[in-house]
């Protein structure tokens, strides 16, 4: 191996990642008088967050009656039961004084007549626990939610010294002998220098894995790097099987529309004019939960009610609405659509497909964003030094589904629970622990052998048959058949990273290599989805079974945790937390309100 010279710089903390999750902790530890670095392999404002349109969910009142509480139960609910109920007691209690700290740093959040937040309805937020009309609860700044908080949060974070390391790639952590995450290995793209960020505490706010798909809405760099790095450190993945589609990706492009569209009024139709949603949810129709839109939408078409040529997708409708409330509420998705589906959204509908969105499954973490690496003894038992937040951790709030705009709230709220544990559990005094030298080499050793790789399948060759498996046997539709199929096609792909081929060997901006270490990420996390995915013989929320369509709660409600190791992936399971933070008789949700039941909407 040719010798690699680093820099290492010392950090009371390093967080690796700056979308919405990465800001929000780096902002914290920064606040609490915590030396913090953030890495990032792209500019900040660039992360996937920044594409977040229809809001945050938090129930303020704003537009009408809400309580934390209806919005737990919709949360408990959209998780399919799934869900770790003190981590989404603590999303729904905590959700107000996070969206009140945006407003107070400064997100443009969208305004009533009478100053307040503007709210606006979502799919799956009901009043009155699913029993009352559904609820505003969702703030919004117009339809550029993620893009008015990215912005605020960094220009938070520099104000209150925090030091970025920007288009900085994080390869791998460094672990001690005894298991205690004691930093970060990371290549600066630029000028092909060699970094080790040694801190007492490392965060992981690296974002999904969309890109193990063909279609996704989100971002290029969605490449699941965090599960990758925590993969590779012998931790295991939690319910990698449960991937949420956005039932409004432009056919084609995969651009997302916002379901806000369909919470101003917009509705779904197929080949025969037919508003279909009224037949399967009479009751919430077109703002039934994702899964379920989707599921209906695939089975439209396949039923041969789709639209066009292939009879493949499903039409959009919004120019009943007037063309202010367009121009107000949505302005961004009028220019999606007119440049990636060339319609003019005021006069036609805008062809649609339901499109990999979300990641529901991670790193295993509690609700204070402290990775879990569970045991026989302990399945809460910590990972010492690592923390997880955002997308790519699993805390669990969203199970086996989440529901729209409880995302960016799970990111500010998780976000800020990361550092206010890191304030309680890092001694800004301590020194900082020298990292371990063979760690250290074993990430250099990986990168070297990546960089020099001279097999026969070119990286984008093996990415493109990687996402082909994944789109046509782990999708919206699932059987015993289609996921038997994946599992060997994934298993036989992930083999073949020993034979990948890198033509371009400099270190100084090179793009293969990146898309190389970024699929060497992806391939864990897309074989632990639908290795996950096999072995769960039911159908819960996002995982729909064709063979088996009932929820199995007695042999099934509980988190997978896929231990990756090469292309061999080992199943172990761990309870889901069934009790609330809070008791009934200190303020604390009614149980009976929150137990097991069909999830119709
Ligand atoms: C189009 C779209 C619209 C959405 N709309 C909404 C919405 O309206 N409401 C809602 O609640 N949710 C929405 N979501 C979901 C939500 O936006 C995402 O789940 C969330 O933004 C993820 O944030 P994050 O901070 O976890 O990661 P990201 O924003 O994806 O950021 C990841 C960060 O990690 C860094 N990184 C990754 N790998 C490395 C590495 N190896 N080295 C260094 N840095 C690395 C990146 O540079 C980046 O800064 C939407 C998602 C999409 C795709």
């Amino acid at each position: 191996m040719a010798e690699y010279e680093y820099e290492t710089h010392e950090y009371d903390v390093v967080v690796v990642g700056a979308g919405g999750a990465g800001l929000r902790a780096t902002l914290g530890m920064a606040e609490q008088g915590l030396r913090t670095a953030c890495v990032t392999k792209v500019f900040p404002t660039r992360s996937h967050t920044v594409a977040a349109q229809g809001g945050i969910a938090a129930s303020l009142s704003n537009m009408g009656p809400d309580h934390w509480q209806w919005h737990m139960y919709d949360t408990v609910k959209g998780s399919d039961w799934l869900g770790d109920t003190d981590a989404m007691e603590y999303l729904a209690r905590e959700a107000p004084k996070a969206v009140y700290e945006l407003e107070h740093y400064g997100v443009p959040f969208s305004r009533t007549e009478d100053g307040n937040i503007y709210q606006r309805p979502f799919g799956g937020h009901t009043t009155e626990f699913g029993e009352g009309p559904p609820v505003q609860r969702t703030c919004a700044a117009a339809d550029r939610t993620g893009h008015a908080i990215l912005h605020t949060l960094y220009g938070q974070s520099l104000k209150q010294k925090a030091e970025f390391f920007v288009e900085y790639f994080a390869i791998d952590l460094i672990m001690s002998d005894d298991g205690v995450c004691q930093g970060v290995l990371c290549w600066k793209l630029d000028d092909g220098t060699l970094h080790v960020f040694a801190a007492k505490m490392t965060v992981l706010a690296t974002g999904g894995y969309g890109r193990a798909y063909f279609s996704a809405t989100s971002a290029h760099t969605c490449t699941g790097d965090g599960g990758g790095m925590v993969a590779r450190a012998g931790l295991p993945l939690q319910d990698m099987e449960f991937v949420q589609f956005h039932p409004t990706g432009i056919y084609g492009a995969g651009v997302l529309i916002t379901e806000g569209a369909r919470g101003e009024g917009g509705y779904l139709t197929n080949s025969e004019g037919e508003r279909f949603m009224e037949r399967y949810a009479p009751t919430y129709k077109d703002l039934a939960s994702r899964d379920v839109v989707s599921r209906c939408m695939t089975l439209e078409i396949r039923e041969g009610r789709g639209i066009g040529d292939k009879k493949d997708h499903i039409h959009l409708n919004l120019s009943h609405l007037p063309p202010e409330t367009l121009a107000l509420r949505l302005p961004g998705i009028s220019e999606s659509a007119r440049i990636f589906a060339g319609v003019d959204l005021t006069k036609e509908p805008i062809p649609v497909i339901p499109t990999v969105h979300y990641n529901m499954g991670g790193i295993p973490t509690n609700y204070w964003g402290e990775v879990l690496n569970p045991t026989e003894d302990d399945p809460d038992a910590i990972a010492p030094g690592l923390m997880a937040v955002g997308e790519a951790g699993c805390a669990s709030v969203h199970g086996a589904n989440r529901l729209g705009s409880n995302s960016l709230i799970d990111l500010v709220v998780f976000g800020r629970a990361a550092a206010i544990k890191a304030g309680e559990v890092v001694d800004a005094n301590s020194v900082v622990p020298t990292p371990n030298k063979a760690s250290i080499d074993a990430g250099l050793s990986r990168f070297d052998a990546l960089r020099n790789a001279s097999g026969a399948v070119p990286t984008a060759a093996l990415r493109d048959e990687m996402q082909a498996a994944m789109q046509a046997d782990a999708a919206v539709f699932r059987t015993d058949k289609t996921l038997a199929e994946g599992v060997k096609a994934m298993t036989d792909i992930a083999d073949r990273e020993s034979d990948l081929n890198v033509t371009d060997r400099s270190l100084v901006w090179n793009s293969d290599l990146m898309e190389t270490l970024e699929l060497t990420n992806l391939l864990p996390s897309a074989l632990a989805t639908v290795v996950s995915a096999e072995a769960r013989k039911e159908s819960r929320g996002a995982h729909a079974h064709e063979d088996y369509p009932d929820r199995d709660d007695k042999n099934w409600r509980k988190h997978t945790l896929a231990t990756v190791n090469g292309n061999d992936v080992t199943l172990t399971y761990r309870p889901v937390h069934l009790d609330p933070l809070t008791d009934q008789s200190e303020g604390g949700i009614d149980m009976k309100k929150i137990a097991p039941k069909a999830r119709v909407y």
